[in-house]
């Protein structure tokens, strides 16, 4: 591994001073999950880095009735002991619990795996079925931005080099709402997703209020399938519901083939995967339970 320097900012503004200063020659660290991987092998070389583990607006962890707000920094084993967001926000301890072992989850944070802007990502098809905005700070300010805007390419996202990500913001679901990810590996766990799905579901009776599927591993980014949301919103739960959601994800699907997987199979995933998590999202909106959440 290269030389780096190493800068621990205690605050946002001296973290954001740090960013403006270095720029490119720099990378912000939060679990170094991917980070120090990279380095290692030469994918990455900051001249320095620059923690935000110390930072407190990128710890904040707060579940309320405005919503949830997860920081940057946030490690994924504090948001799956907290009881508020296992009952509000299941799809998304369903990601925080799959992320690599016990050690990585100790270290790991959603901030990071959506920073990293991996195709197969598996914390970012959920936030994004989950309405999330990523609140990104410089020195000229802030900004806020979807989730599924993001991600521009493989290893890339829309921050520029003095910018950076503080938290996520989740807007309040309201009642018979339900989420869930699944992916598919070859082994049970500690694996890259040949294909991902994480979705969500608010209904009203039989009706479909609102409805959002997003894929992992199957295109350059993560993506929402916006033709699901058009199509389906406000019509009813019926059961050709799943069958068709499966064949606009397929549908949507661009993947490549790969050791992992052909075109034709993680087009095939898409639409399984899709399928099963919107009938685990419905199990929740009406109130059972899966995987004990
Ligand atoms: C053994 C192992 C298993 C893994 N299993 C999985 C898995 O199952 N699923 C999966 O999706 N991933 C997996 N990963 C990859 C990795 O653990 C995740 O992507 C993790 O969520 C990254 O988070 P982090 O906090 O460690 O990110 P870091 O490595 O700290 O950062 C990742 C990138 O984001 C940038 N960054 C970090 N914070 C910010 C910020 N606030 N603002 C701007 N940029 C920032 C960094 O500069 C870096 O480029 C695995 C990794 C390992 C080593």
């Amino acid at each position: 591994m290269k030389w780096f320097d190493y800068e621990n900012p205690k605050t946002l503004s001296e973290a954001i001073e740090l960013i403006s200063k270095y720029g490119d020659d720099s990378r912000l660290i939060a679990g170094g999950t991917d980070l120090i991987v990279q380095m290692r092998i030469g994918r990455r070389t900051p001249k320095v880095v620059i923690n935000t583990k110390a930072v407190e607006e990128m710890n904040q962890l707060t579940c309320d009735s405005s919503g949830l707000t997860i920081g940057a920094a946030v490690p994924c084993y504090k948001i799956y002991q907290n009881s508020e967001i296992i009952s509000a926000y299941p799809g998304i301890i369903d990601s925080a619990s799959l992320i690599g072992g016990i050690q990585i989850q100790g270290r790991a944070t959603l901030g990071g795996n959506l920073c990293n802007a991996a195709p197969s990502a598996d914390a970012v098809p959920v936030l994004i079925a989950n309405r999330a905005t990523c609140n990104v700070a410089s020195s000229n300010g802030t900004r806020s931005i979807p989730v599924e805007d993001f991600c521009t390419g493989p290893g890339q996202n829309i921050l520029n080099p003095d910018e950076l990500l503080v938290s996520l913001s989740f807007p309040k679901h309201g009642p018979n709402f339900g989420s869930r990810y699944i992916r598919f590996i070859p082994r049970n766990e500690m694996d890259i997703a040949v294909a991902g799905a994480g979705v969500s579901i608010t209904l009203d009776n039989e009706v479909i209020k609102s409805i959002h599927v997003a894929l992992a591993s199957v295109a350059p980014t993560p993506i929402l399938v916006k033709k699901i949301t058009e199509e389906l919103t406000g019509t009813n739960l019926n059961p050709e519901t799943l069958n068709h959601a499966g064949e606009l994800a397929k549908e949507a699907a661009t993947p490549i083939t790969d050791m992992r997987g052909t075109i034709e199979y993680r087009k095939h995933l898409s639409d399984v995967l899709t399928k099963r998590a919107l009938a685990d999202a419905i199990k929740r909106a009406q109130g059972g339970k899966v995987n004990g959440r």
